[in-house]
C-alpha cells in the first residue's frame, strides 16, 4: 500500500527536535511570565470575517494564503493565518478590558499559510507572541519589543538586528500616502504587477519591496518622517529614549512597513544575521485600531508575532539545556519479578527519578545495552535468582559497581540519594 505523508509544507517535529522546542516554549513562558504576561489560548479556526476585517482583505495573508472553506452550516470558517485577531476577539468578546485596564496577554500555537514552501517558510508554522492591549503610551511599545528580545537572546540567538521605524498616526500616515501616490503615478509602468495592485490597494507596502528596480524608485520617495506630527515625532523619539535605558541597541529603518493594515505608530522587526535579514524571526508594532474595528471599545495596543521554525534554524548551535533527568533502567529477566517492578517503578517516579522499564522481553544482554544508549544511571537487575529472593541487582552505569540489595529497600536507597 502507499503511504501517506505530511501534506506539502507541513512538517513532524520528531523526537530529535522536540526538546529543542520544548526548551524554547519554557523560555517564552519563564520571559513572558517574568514581565507579568498571562497565556491565552485560542482555537485554531475561526469564522473567515474575522480575519478579513482583523488582517485586511488586501493582504496577501488574507487574500492569498488563507486556508477558508464552506462548513456544513453554510457559514465561513478559516484556518487561522495569526493569532493577533483571535487574541483581539477573545477580548472583545469575554470583555476582557472590563476585569482590567490593562491586559498584557501572550500565546504560543500553530498558524496556517499557504505559501510557497522553503527554508523557515512553511504552510503550517508555530509563532508566539505578545498583545499588550489598553495601554498607548510609549513605555508599553518598548516594553513589548524588550520581551521579544530578551527571549530571542536568552534563547542564545548571536547577531541579532532590532530594527524599529513609525508609521505615525493615522492622520499622518493619510497624507503620507496621498504623497506617495503621487509621486509613484508617473513609475507606473516600471512597476511590477504586484506593486501596480498594491498602488490603489496598499500603497505603503511597496516600500517594502525586493525588487531591485523598485528600490531605486523608493530611495528619492517622499519619507514618512517629514509627515510625523509633533506628538508622533515625540512619541517615536520616547520609544528610543526607553530602549536606550533597557540597552537595547536598534537601527531606524523607514523602510520598514509591516503587511498588516491595522497598524499605526511603532512598528519593529528583529531578524538574526544567520538567517539573512530578508527574513524576519519577529515583527510587531502598534495597532490602536483594531479592537474597535472588531466591535470592541477603542482600546490600544501593542505586540508581535515570532516564527518558532525561524528561531529554531537561527538557534541551530545555541548550547542546549542539559535535560538528562536521572534515570533508571529496569533490566527484568524473570516474568514474576514482573509485577513487583511496576510497583517499585511508580513509587521511583514518584521521587521524581525516570524510569524506564523493559517491555520488549529481551534478554539480558540486549536489555544492557538499551539502558546504556538511554544513558540511564543506574541498572536495577532482576532475574531467576533475584526474583525467588526478592532482591536485585543494583548496577551503577556510571562507576561500574554493582551491590545486592532487597526490593523493599529500593525506594528508601534511592531517596537518601542524589545524583
Ligand atoms: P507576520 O505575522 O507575517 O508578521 O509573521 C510573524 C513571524 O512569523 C515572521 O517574522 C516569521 O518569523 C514567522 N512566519 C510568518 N510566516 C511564516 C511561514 N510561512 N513559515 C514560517 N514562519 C513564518
Amino acid at each position: 500500500m502507499n503511504m501517506v505523508r505530511t501534506i506539502k509544507g507541513t512538517h513532524d517535529i520528531l523526537p530529535a527536535q522536540s526538546g529543542d522546542w520544548q526548551d524554547l516554549e519554557t523560555q517564552i513562558h519563564k520571559t513572558a511570565n517574568l514581565h507579568g504576561y498571562d497565556e491565552i489560548r485560542t482555537p485554531i479556526i475561526e469564522n473567515a470575517a474575522l480575519f478579513n476585517r482583523g488582517v485586511g482583505e488586501e493582504t496577501d495573508i488574507v487574500s492569498k494564503e488563507m486556508y477558508s472553506w464552506i462548513d456544513k452550516d453554510k457559514s465561513t470558517i478559516s484556518l487561522r493565518p495569526e493569532l493577533t485577531a483571535p487574541v483581539a476577539r477573545a477580548y472583545v468578546q469575554h470583555n476582557l478590558g472590563g476585569q482590567s485596564l490593562l491586559q498584557r496577554l501572550y500565546y504560543i500555537g500553530p498558524s496556517f499559510r499557504r505559501e510557497r514552501p522553503q527554508k523557515g517558510r512553511q504552510r503550517q508554522f508555530h509563532q508566539f507572541g505578545v498583545e499588550a492591549i489598553g495601554s498607548d503610551n510609549p513605555e508599553q511599545d518598548a516594553e513589548v519589543i524588550s520581551i521579544g528580545w530578551s527571549i530571542l537572546n536568552s534563547f542564545g540567538i548571536n547577531e541579532l538586528e532590532l530594527n524599529i521605524s513609525s508609521i505615525g498616526s493615522e492622520n499622518c500616515r493619510t497624507n503620507y500616502r496621498q504623497e506617495l501616490i503621487n509621486y509613484l503615478k508617473p513609475f507606473i509602468p516600471q512597476l511590477s504587477e504586484v506593486s501596480q495592485h498594491r498602488l490603489k490597494h496598499n500603497p505603503l507596502r511597496i516600500l517594502d519591496t525586493k525588487n531591485k528596480d523598485e528600490i531605486k524608485i523608493i530611495e528619492s520617495a517622499p519619507k514618512i518622517e517629514n509627515f510625523y506630527t509633533k506628538e508622533d515625532e515625540t512619541y517615536f523619539l520616547t520609544v528610543q529614549q526607553y530602549l536606550n535605558d533597557l540597552e537595547i541597541p536598534y537601527k531606524i529603518n523607514p523602510l520598514l512597513v509591516r503587511g498588516l493594515d491595522y497598524y499605526t505608530q511603532t512598528t519593529f522587526e528583529i531578524s538574526s544575521k544567520k538567517i539573512g535579514a530578508q527574513d524576519a524571526l519577529l515583527g510587531g508594532g502598534r495597532y490602536d485600531g483594531l479592537i474597535k474595528s472588531l466591535g470592541g471599545k477603542d482600546v490600544p495596543a501593542v505586540g508581535f508575532a515570532a516564527g518558532m521554525e525561524r528561531i529554531l534554524i537561527a538557534a541551530d548551535d545555541r548550547k542546549r539545556t542539559d535535560k538528562h533527568l536521572p534515570c533508571i533502567y529496569i533490566v527484568c529477566t524473570d516474568l514474576s519479578a514482573l509485577g513487583p517492578m511496576q510497583q517499585i517503578a511508580k513509587n521511583l517516579r514518584d521521587l521524581g527519578i525516570k524510569i524506564i522499564l523493559e517491555t520488549l522481553r529481551r534478554s539480558m544482554k540486549a536489555q544492557m545495552r538499551e539502558a546504556n544508549k538511554r544513558k540511564a544511571n543506574y541498572a536495577i537487575i532482576v532475574g531467576e535468582k533475584e526474583a525467588i529472593n526478592e532482591t536485585v541487582q543494583l548496577k551503577n552505569l556510571n562507576e561500574g559497581t554493582q551491590d545486592t540489595i532487597n526490593q523493599s529497600e529500593l525506594v528508601s536507597y534511592f531517596r537518601s540519594l542524589t545524583f
